[in-house]
């Protein structure tokens, strides 16, 4: 019989050719590497126990077995890839390991039965054996394999001796018990392990929390706002000095839902709602609300809060500033209504100011008929006894109360097209300008003009401005004709996208296609630099002297553009005439 494998298998324990294995093939003649091996290995490793320090636990027990067995040895085996490590041992041996190869644990872990070597000075097997071998060495062996809850043979309790010994059934039964209790003590050591592990951890972790929460109190309490922090429900864990002195609440009086007593409750749902939105999107709070201080008086502040992540970046709380701006509100509302005050006012003045021009102007035109009329009467019955000069006087007399009578045309104009569009027709532009050009038919023959249209596009607006508009831009090209040059207009048309509108009207833009119409001369044009003066108010280029007008007529022009969501701007070069171009957008 060989003793060191009895019921050895071979079916079960498929050969493996490792180095170490030759070996075992020498010396043993048998294979001591069980095909599970590697899982048992890994086994074995989850219990961290490999090469550690002696422990009391084991100690206890290693010397129990000595003492149970009266033996000289006893020991605690685990059997690794190369070697067998004993954790615990009692006797002589000394070694902590030894080749796994050498060891008669390796041949214990192959059976879940107790291998017992009662004398193995005679057994071929063990010839080469240096710790059986050898003067002295082992001839009894006992020992019990440490199983797993899984099934896995980790290492051995173990009795040793150097004379040959007998062992009953009863006696292999009882280190069957201590292999049992030795890994019970194995299975209980992880476990506190784990235990302590995750405990330190919690502690690693509690511990962090607390500096960080102590170094976001001493940045708060830092701050001249009041601060806080709060968890995920908005419930505070800790506020500043500054909140108490503000709100006259008691310390942990505003911890937790607490602080909500001092918020406006016309403000409550709001923030609730922006509380929560900030904690599901993880943003920043900013958000407006009313804090009553300790004399009860609501005060607006600003909240901020930002989210405080762990190490894994995982959001712990939040940290925030409630900032007062009382003052600044009500600074703002102040000038806001005063705003408002100052626009309904002006809104008024303009108007009445409107309706003054209107009815002066209006006014203004009887008494200046009047002027004309007598002048004329006084000129029929005066006619034989003035001289010349007196005519030359008459005559002045007659054009300032024409060109007063004029400005007066154009300032109710002007005001008239200031009042809006009260209504809007399709107006054809084609049959328009037709219009314009008969009630201009006398001044274009006595200048020899010549006016040339395009087809026109039909819009949508007021046609009486429209005219008004047309009629200021042709009477400008025929008037600030060359002397020696009949004047030639050409109006034309095409429709263009808002890519192409000028750069002074995309913020007005309202489309994206427009009518663009121009009118082009070929007078004595002027200077680009003056293009957008010329559409304000009584600004003339040219002198009285030589060209008559208000100064008024550009700007009514502009007027009518704008009361149609259009524009009106001017391109020239000093003697080569201008081109006016007005858009409408295409309703
Ligand atoms: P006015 O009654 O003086 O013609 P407008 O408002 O119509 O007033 O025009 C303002 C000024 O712009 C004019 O005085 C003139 O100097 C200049 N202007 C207007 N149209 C033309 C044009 N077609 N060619 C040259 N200058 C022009």
């Amino acid at each position: 019989m060989c003793y060191c494998c009895p019921t050895f298998d071979s079916n079960r324990y498929k050969f493996k050719r490792t180095k170490r294995y030759e070996i075992m093939v020498e010396i043993l003649s048998k294979n001591i590497i069980p095909v599970n091996d590697a899982e048992r290995l890994e086994a074995l490793v989850k219990y961290e126990i490999l090469y550690t320090s002696a422990e009391e636990a084991f100690d206890n027990i290693t010397k129990m077995i000595a003492q149970v067995f009266a033996a000289p040895m006893a020991f605690i085996s685990l059997v690794d890839k190369d070697d067998v490590f004993y954790k615990s041992q009692v006797g002589p041996f000394g070694k902590d390991q030894v080749a796994r190869a050498d060891s008669l644990c390796s041949l214990t872990i192959l059976n879940t039965e107790p291998l017992v070597i009662e004398d193995a000075s005679g057994e071929a097997c063990f010839k080469d054996n240096p710790y059986v071998s050898v003067e002295g060495g082992i001839k009894f062996y006992a020992g019990a394999p440490l199983i797993t809850k899984e099934g896995y043979n980790i290492g051995t309790a173990c009795i040793v001796d150097t004379k040959q010994r007998k062992f009953s059934e009863e006696q292999k039964q009882l280190l069957v018990r201590f292999s049992k209790l030795v890994m019970h003590e194995i299975e209980l050591r992880l476990i506190t392990k784990t235990i302590m592990n995750n405990a330190t951890e919690e502690m690693v972790a509690r511990k962090r929390a607390e500096e960080v929460q102590k170094t976001l109190s001493s940045v708060l309490e830092a701050l001249p706002e009041k601060g806080w922090t709060a968890n995920e429900l908005g419930e505070a864990n800790y506020l500043t000095k500054g909140w108490y002195e503000y709100t006259g609440q008691a310390y942990g009086e505003a911890e937790g839902n607490g602080w909500t007593a001092a918020i406006h409750p016309d403000d409550m749902d709001e923030l609730v709602k922006k509380w929560f939105e900030t904690v599901r999107t993880g943003r920043v709070l900013h958000h407006e609300a009313r804090i009553r201080n300790k004399e009860g008086e609501f005060r607006w502040h600003i909240l901020r809060s930002v989210p405080i992540n762990d190490s894994v970046g995982k959001i712990t709380q939040w940290g925030g500033t409630c900032t007062d701006v009382h003052e600044r509100n009500m600074k703002k509302e102040e000038l806001e209504t005063k705003v408002l005050e100052r626009t309904i006012e002006l809104e008024r003045s303009n108007k009445s100011l409107g309706e003054f021009a209107y009815a002066a102007s209006h006014d203004l035109k009887e008494p200046i008929r009047k002027i004309r009329y007598f002048l004329e009467r006084i000129k029929d019955r005066l006619k034989e006894k003035l001289e010349e000069q007196d005519l030359q006087f008459f005559g002045r007399i007659d054009n300032a109360a024409q060109r007063m009578s004029t400005l007066i045309d154009d300032l109710l104009t002007y005001s008239s097209v200031s009042r809006g569009v009260s209504f809007s027709q399709e107006v054809d532009m084609n049959d328009m300008i037709g219009i314009v050009l008969e009630d201009l038919e006398l001044e274009i023959q006595e200048k020899s003009g010549k006016i040339t249209v395009a087809p026109l596009p039909t819009i949508q607006g007021h046609k009486r401005q429209l005219q008004q508009l047309f009629q200021n831009l042709i009477t400008n090209a025929l008037k600030y004709s060359k002397h020696d040059v009949p004047p030639v207009v050409h109006i034309s048309f095409q429709q263009i996208t808002d890519k192409d509108i000028p750069p002074g009207f995309t913020e007005r833009a309202v489309t994206k296609e427009y009518h663009i119409i121009e009118v082009k001369d070929n007078g004595i044009g002027f200077e680009q630099t003056d293009a957008e003066r010329i559409f304000q108010m009584f600004q003339r280029l040219h002198g009285k002297a030589e060209y008559e007008g208000t100064g008024i007529g550009l700007s009514i022009a502009r007027k009518v553009a704008e009361n149609h969501k259009g524009y009106i701007w001017a391109e020239s070069e000093p003697g080569e005439g201008s081109t006016f171009k007005i858009l409408f957008p295409v309703e």
